[in-house]
């Protein structure tokens, strides 16, 4: 049994924080959903709608340098890449208990084949998105040097060829509004990630191949599929 604390680095002094809940958006961008020939959560005679949320447990963190270890439970392994949020604590007499520490660039991998299974038989997901390892990321910058974390530039390659290409602006629920939702169902706590949802064009990996993931503004990571 592995008895590591998950934590992500905070830079740029690299801090080590732990990781608590890790709350993932499903089809926030429009494109994707449509890829998955899935529903929009959105355009509803009531505004935006409710956002598709799920979790992943701190175990599913992994960070640069560690391989991501292809599951024998799938012969469908895709990438997801995501902008990830990371919670602080509100500063000393704020209204709100967080608020958004830092970013990061965060790979949401997904047993497309376990998912797909369940999907149709109306059952959870968490195999399919929780599994160890589930959640490379990068290190996170410090939030203020994002003023602007909705035009941001999204790409990722396998390989060298690029395969998602996309930008925060295109998500239907924003970070501000992630944070208003969940907060009105969980109690958000220092330490909790954000995975935000991915663009389109999403895909297949296999051992052997290199993916990276490049956010304007945050930088770059890179995993190995082993
Ligand atoms: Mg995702």
């Amino acid at each position: 049994m592995k008895r590591e604390t998950p934590t992500v680095r905070l830079l740029p002094a690299g801090e080590e924080i732990e990781v608590g809940t890790i709350y993932c958006l499903g089809r926030n961008y429009a494109a994707h959903a449509r890829e998955m020939n899935a529903e929009v959560p959105g355009n509803t005679a009531v505004g935006k709608g409710e956002p598709i949320i799920f979790l992943k447990p701190p175990t599913a963190i992994l960070r640069e340098g560690k391989p991501i270890r292809y599951p024998s439970l799938t012969k469908s392994l895709h990438h997801e890449l995501e902008l990830v949020a990371l919670l602080g604590g509100g500063p000393p007499g704020a209204p709100a208990d967080v608020r958004v520490l830092g970013y990061g660039i965060g790979l949401d991998m997904t047993l497309r084949d376990v998912q797909e299974r369940m999907k149709a038989k109306g059952l959870p997901w968490a195999v399919a998105k929780g599994f160890d390892g589930s959640a490379p990321v990068s290190d996170f910058v410090p939030a203020e040097s994002i003023p602007d974390p909705v035009h941001l530039e999204m790409r990722l390659s396998v390989n060298g060829r690029l395969r998602q290409h996309g930008s925060t602006g295109d998500m239907i629920f924003t970070v501000d509004e992630i944070i208003s939702y969940l907060s009105g169902i969980f109690t958000l706590r220092p330490g909790d990630l954000i995975f935000t949802g991915t663009p389109s064009g999403v895909g297949p990996v296999v051992p052997g191949d290199e993916i990276v993931g490049e956010i304007s503004g945050i930088g770059r990571v890179s995993f190995r599929v082993e």
